[in-house]
C-alpha cells in the first residue's frame, strides 16, 4: 500500500486552538510508525495539484480568490472556521496532489490501495466556497481525473466523515457516473445539500448518540445495495474520523472497530468491480488519540 502524505501539509496553521491543527497528522504518523503499519507501506511525497486537476471540480473565479487572498503573513478569513496562512495554499496543492498521485499510481497499476494522509482536508468543500476547515475538495479531484481514464466509467466517493460531504454532493449532484455516499450525524454542521436524493446521491442521516449497531445497519441498508447497483471501477473514501465516541466536536458513537469494519465493507466492493482499487483521503477526525487509532484500523482493513 501506498501512503501520500507531504511535510507542507504540517504548514497549514489556523489560528491558537483550532481542532484541525497539524498535530492530527504528527498523531497518526507516529502512531503508524509506533505499531509497524508504516514499514508495511510505500511514503510518496505527491506533486501539486494542477490547475487542470483543480478545475474540474472548482471554478476559475473561486481559485483566483484564492490568490488573491492568500496573505503573506498572519491570517485571512474565508469563512467562520477556515483560514489561509501564508503557507496554507501549498497545503491544500499538496493534499488535492496526494490524491492525483494515488489516482494516477492505481491506474498505471503500481498499487491497488492508497491513503493519503493530507490536511487541510476537503469535503466541505464546493465548486466556489471554502467551508469547514476545506479549501480544496480533495476527493473530488482525484475523482473527476479518474473519470478521464478510458478505463473508469463510474466511481463511487463513500465518505463516512460526521459531516455530510456537501461539497461532494454539489459538485457531482449532476453527474450519474459518481455514486456519493454520505453518512453523518443530522441535524447538524454544514446542513447544506444533504436532502438531495438521487439514484447515485445516498445520503444517510444519523441521529446524535448513533452507536455501533445502528451505524453499521444502516450502512448496509442505504450503501451496500447502492454500491450493488453501480459498480464502481474506482473507489474513493472520504475518511473523517470524527464520528468516533472521543471526538470533540460531534456526538456518535463510534470506535475504531467500526471503521475497521466499513473499511472491510469497502473492500470488499472494490475485490468485486475495481480490481481492489481503493483510494481513500483523510477529512476529519480530531481527538489525537482516537484518530490516530482509527487511521490505524482504516489501515489494517485496507491492507488486508
Ligand atoms: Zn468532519
Amino acid at each position: 500500500m501506498l501512503i501520500f502524505t507531504h511535510p507542507a501539509c504540517l504548514q497549514h496553521r489556523m489560528q491558537p486552538g483550532h481542532a484541525e491543527r497539524p498535530e492530527r497528522l504528527a498523531a497518526i504518523l507516529a502512531h503508524l510508525e509506533r505499531t509497524g503499519l508504516l514499514a508495511q507501506c510505500r511514503i510518496v511525497e505527491p506533486e501539486r495539484a494542477t490547475r487542470v486537476d483543480l478545475t474540474r471540480v472548482h471554478t476559475p473565479a473561486y481559485l483566483a480568490m484564492l490568490e488573491r487572498r492568500a496573505p503573506t503573513s498572519g491570517l485571512v478569513a474565508l469563512d467562520p472556521d477556515t483560514a489561509l496562512c501564508p503557507d496554507s495554499l501549498e497545503a491544500a496543492a499538496r493534499a488535492a496532489g496526494a490524491v492525483t498521485a494515488a489516482v494516477r499510481a492505481v491506474l498505471d497499476g503500481t498499487t491497488t490501495r492508497a491513503f493519503c494522509a493530507v490536511r487541510p482536508p476537503g469535503h466541505h468543500a464546493e465548486s466556489g466556497a471554502a467551508m469547514g476547515f476545506c479549501i480544496y475538495n480533495n476527493v473530488a479531484v482525484g475523482a473527476a481525473l479518474a473519470l478521464t481514464h478510458s478505463g473508469i466509467e463510474r466511481v463511487a466517493i463513500l465518505d463516512f466523515d460526521v459531516h455530510h460531504g456537501n461539497g461532494s454532493v454539489e459538485m457531482f449532484q449532476d453527474d450519474p457516473r459518481v455514486l456519493v455516499c454520505s453518512s453523518f450525524q443530522h441535524p447538524f454542521y454544514p446542513g447544506r445539500y444533504e436532502d438531495v436524493v438521487r439514484p447515485h446521491i445516498v445520503n444517510t442521516p444519523l441521529p446524535a448518540g448513533t452507536g455501533s449497531d445502528a451505524f453499521r445497519a444502516a450502512i448496509a441498508r442505504d450503501w451496500l445495495p447502492a454500491l450493488e447497483q453501480h459498480r464502481p471501477d474506482l473507489v474513493f473514501v472520504s475518511a473523517g474520523f470524527d464520528a468516533h465516541r472521543a471526538d470533540p466536536l460531534a456526538e456518535l458513537e463510534l470506535d475504531e472497530t467500526d471503521f475497521g469494519w466499513i473499511t472491510r465493507e469497502i473492500v470488499a466492493v472494490a475485490d468485486r468491480y475495481a480490481s481492489g482499487s481503493v483510494v481513500s483521503t483523510l477529512e476529519g477526525g480530531y481527538d489525537l488519540a482516537a484518530l490516530a487509532r482509527s487511521v490505524g484500523a482504516h489501515l489494517e482493513a485496507l491492507a488486508d
